[in-house]
């Protein structure tokens, strides 16, 4: 039993065949429970839908940085009022992300509406889910700030080293871990899995992109979780059994609100 733990299903790519994974498919590839992220205003409307329409879907809703010139006081004000829908479970995914915008004002940008966003899920009550590329050191003040405060989430598709995984690890953050792990060249990452404990992971796709080997570069979907659980199993030296049954409960204990703290 898999809990994705982030995926992106209103995407075009998944037009097709999107009513047979959500309505069948996926359950049927053991894949329990998913959160469809949103990252642009339109998709957290479409998450929203799908949460709505299906019984194992859940959403998250926020702006990512690359998407931040949509967000404004009205787009904060309706996430505000989105957050008490109950299969809302989180803020996300936002964060920081230097790797496309090098200019610095539009940077300032992200970062102010970044941490206006960790300020709404404080005061919601939700967890988050971060995105953050070539920003380490600017995410981790940030979640550090955020932290003392009772704040809490998921460092999704996590790209920089063990040491800082441990850190968060240390704050009672979770790492978000999917395809990458499965590449030839993920030497980085498949560190950080070995020297962070298991009860600190989530499986995570971000599909369509990021598909596991041997299905690189294709459309990615959660039934393909098995084989990033199977690497992971590898590196830790434990059945794959063991890495579904305590990401499956890592996940719940994030994105239940009932168990935040
Ligand atoms: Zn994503």
């Amino acid at each position: 039993m898999i809990f994705e733990t982030h995926a992106h299903y209103d995407d075009e790519k998944f037009d097709e065949d999107r009513v047979e994974l959500l309505s069948h498919l996926l359950r049927e590839n053991g894949i329990e429970k998913l959160v469809n992220v949103g990252a642009s205003f339109e998709g957290c409307k479409n998450s929203l839908a799908l949460a709505e329409e299906y019984e194992n879907v859940y959403a998250a809703v926020g702006i990512h940085p690359e998407e931040i010139d949509e967000i404004d006081d009205e787009v904060l004000d309706w996430m505000r009022k989105t957050a008490s829908h109950p299969k809302v479970v989180a803020i996300g995914e936002i964060g920081l992300d230097y790797y496309w915008v090098k200019d610095e004002a539009q940077r300032a940008k992200q970062r102010e509406w970044f941490n206006r966003q960790m300020d709404l899920a404080l005061e919601v009550e939700l967890p988050v889910i971060i995105h953050s590329r070539d920003a380490a050191e600017d995410t981790l003040n940030t979640i550090k700030m955020y932290n003392n405060r009772h704040l809490k989430g998921i460092v999704h598709c996590y790209s920089y080293s063990k040491e800082i995984a441990l850190e968060y690890v240390k704050m009672g953050w979770y790492i978000g871990v999917g395809g990458v792990v499965t590449f030839k060249n993920a030497k980085k990452l498949v560190e950080t899995v070995e020297a962070i404990p298991l009860e600190s992971i989530v499986l995570e796709t971000d599909c369509p992109y990021m598909a596991p080997v041997p299905h690189r570069g294709e459309r990615n979907s959660s039934i393909y979780l098995t084989l990033v659980a199977e690497k992971i199993a590898e590196i830790k030296g434990v059945s794959l059994e063991e890495v579904e049954r305590i990401t499956y409960e890592n996940a719940l204990n994030i994105y239940n609100k009932s168990k935040r703290n």
